[in-house]
């Protein structure tokens, strides 16, 4: 019985591990994604209200996360009230915003990568680059990224979406803040990613 526990606690360390180290296919490893949440899981699309923390913050947005046919999630939003210029955009590991996005954990990493940009193969999972605010102050855009999930085990939905007030220099800074959070500073908006209908 003893035994029987012992070979199926390593076996399920050799998978985690596998699933961080080992295959192949998606570029930026963590390809095991790939079977985690499959797309018959997947619910239709996550939807995340962006607010700044001041009560008179201009800063508000709406972002959409859509699994499409080529599995990969579709991210859209637009996002007023910025700095004209580039603003990092991330999702934290955690939806606790009870102290802000301060309170929501680093960013989404669950195969201890260091910081990068969303076409790195060292990235974390929740690292989506930069968005580029125009003159007027509004950053629109749209990304498919291959490496977010909307169900399963890695799921984004329940976790908090910031953007930042820097641009995110998507891990060349060269010193350890980069690596860590690409010295993109401060949170200036942020919201929990919910579920917008199956
Ligand atoms: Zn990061």
């Amino acid at each position: 019985m003893l035994t029987q526990h012992v070979a199926k606690s390593v076996s399920r360390v050799r998978v985690r591990i596998g699933w961080c180290f080992g295959r192949g296919g998606v570029k930026g490893a963590c390809s095991v994604l790939i079977g985690d949440g499959g797309a018959e899981n997947m619910i239709a699309t996550g939807i995340c209200l962006l607010k700044g923390e001041e009560s008179e913050s201009p800063i508000q947005g709406t972002v959409t996360f859509e699994w499409d046919e080529t599995e990969e999630v579709f991210v859209q939003g637009t996002i007023e009230g910025l700095k004209p210029g580039k603003h990092g955009l991330y999702v934290c590991s955690l939806g606790n915003v009870t102290n802000g996005y301060m309170s929501s954990g680093i960013h989404y990493n669950p195969c201890n990568k260091k910081h990068g940009g969303p076409e790195d193969a060292d990235r974390h999972v929740g690292d989506l680059g930069n968005v580029e605010a125009n003159d007027d102050g509004v950053a629109k855009f749209e990304m498919h990224d291959r490496l977010l999930r909307l169900a399963g085990n890695y799921s984004i939905i329940g976790r908090t979406l910031v953007v930042t007030e820097n641009e995110d220099d998507l891990g060349k800074g060269e010193n350890d803040e980069s690596a860590a959070t690409g010295n993109a500073g401060k949170g200036l908006a942020w919201g929990i990613i919910g579920i917008a209908n199956k």
